[in-house]
C-alpha cells in the first residue's frame, strides 16, 4: 500500500453505529465503526507496557505478528452474543487475524505457478513469495468466553429447519477485515446474525478468491435451540482451484453459488455447552 492510499484509507470513516437486543436469557450486541488508523494517533505513540491503554493501531501491532495487515481492518466490528450466565460468544477481527500464519503455505507454491501462466504480474508475484500467508486465511470461529465447554458431537445443525420460513427479530452482518490482494482477487472475513423465535444462526466467513487460481471458504455455522443449553457449531473449509472448477464467471464471485462446487478439506462438529 503507497502512503497516499494509507492516507485515503485513513480518511473514510464510517459512522460509529451500536445496538443492543435481549432475547432472554441471551443479549445480542454489536458495535461498527471506522477502518484501523496506519499508524499510531498519540503523539510519540503508546506505551507497550500499559497494555490496558494501548491504540487499535498499537494493539493489533503487538498481537498480530505479521508484516503486514489486510487493506481494511475494522476493529471495532464486534458482533457479541451474551448469555445472563456470563458466557459469552463473540466475533471480533483482532482474533481472527491472530490465527492467520506467519510463515509459507504449500498452496503459495501451487499458486505461483498456475499465476505465472495466467498474468504477468511480476509485482504481485513478489508479494505472493513472501514469507507470510498473504491471502490472510483464518480458520478463526469465534471468541468464547466464561464457563463453556467444547466437545466433539454426532449432532448437526438441521439444515431443512432453519429454511423454515420464520420471523426474524434480528438480523445484522459485519466486516471483520477484507483485502483485495492488489486488485487479483479478494479476501473477505464476515459474520451474520440472524435471531428467530425459538432459535439463533450464526455464520462467519472467511472467503477468499485469487483471480485465475483460487477459491477457498472457511465457514463456521453456529446455531442455538432456546430449548437447549447447547450451541452447535460447525466449522467447513471448501476450496477448488478455478482451472478445475469449470464454472461461469459469475459464480466465482458469488460465496453462495460457487461453495456447492469446492472440495471440503477438512471440518469439525463442536457442541458447545453452557452451565
Ligand atoms: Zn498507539
Amino acid at each position: 500500500m503507497t502512503e497516499t492510499e494509507q492516507t485515503s484509507a485513513d480518511i473514510k470513516k464510517f459512522p460509529v453505529n451500536r445496538e443492543e437486543h435481549a432475547f432472554p436469557p441471551w443479549t445480542v450486541s454489536y458495535e461498527q465503526s471506522h477502518i484501523l488508523h496506519s499508524k499510531c494517533p498519540k503523539e510519540g505513540g503508546c506505551d507497550p507496557n500499559d497494555e490496558t491503554n494501548l491504540c487499535a493501531f498499537c494493539t493489533y501491532s503487538k498481537k498480530v505478528h505479521l508484516p503486514q495487515l489486510p487493506d481494511m481492518v475494522f476493529p471495532k466490528n464486534i458482533l457479541r452474543i451474551r448469555n445472563s450466565n456470563g458466557c459469552e460468544l463473540n466475533f471480533n477481527p483482532l482474533d481472527a487475524l491472530v490465527l492467520v500464519k506467519d510463515g509459507p503455505m504449500n498452496i503459495e507454491i501451487a499458486c505461483a505457478g498456475a499465476w505465472k501462466e495466467s498474468r504477468q504480474d511480476s509485482g504481485y508475484l513478489g508479494r505472493m513469495i513472501k514469507p507470510f500467508d498473504w491471502t490472510f486465511t483464518t480458520e478463526y470461529k469465534g471468541t468464547l468466553l466464561g464457563n463453556w465447554k467444547v466437545e466433539e458431537t454426532c449432532e448437526r445443525i438441521d439444515v431443512e429447519k432453519l429454511k423454515e420460513k420464520k420471523s426474524i427479530l434480528f438480523y445484522h452482518d459485519l466486516t471483520l477485515f477484507e483485502d483485495e490482494l492488489h486488485d487479483n482477487g479478494c479476501a473477505v472475513c464476515s459474520v451474520k446474525i440472524r435471531v428467530m423465535p425459538s432459535e439463533f444462526f450464526i455464520l462467519l466467513r472467511f472467503f477468499l478468491r485469487i483471480d485465475n487460481v483460487l477459491i477457498r471458504m472457511n465457514d463456521t455455522r453456529i446455531y442455538h435451540d432456546f430449548e437447549t443449553n447447547y450451541l452447535l457449531r460447525e466449522f467447513t473449509s471448501k476450496q477448488g482451484m478455478v482451472q478445475d472448477l469449470k464454472v461461469p464467471p459469475y459464480v466465482l464471485t458469488d460465496p453462495n453459488i460457487v461453495s456447492t462446487h469446492l472440495s471440503s478439506v477438512t471440518a469439525s462438529y463442536e457442541k458447545i455447552s453452557f452451565p
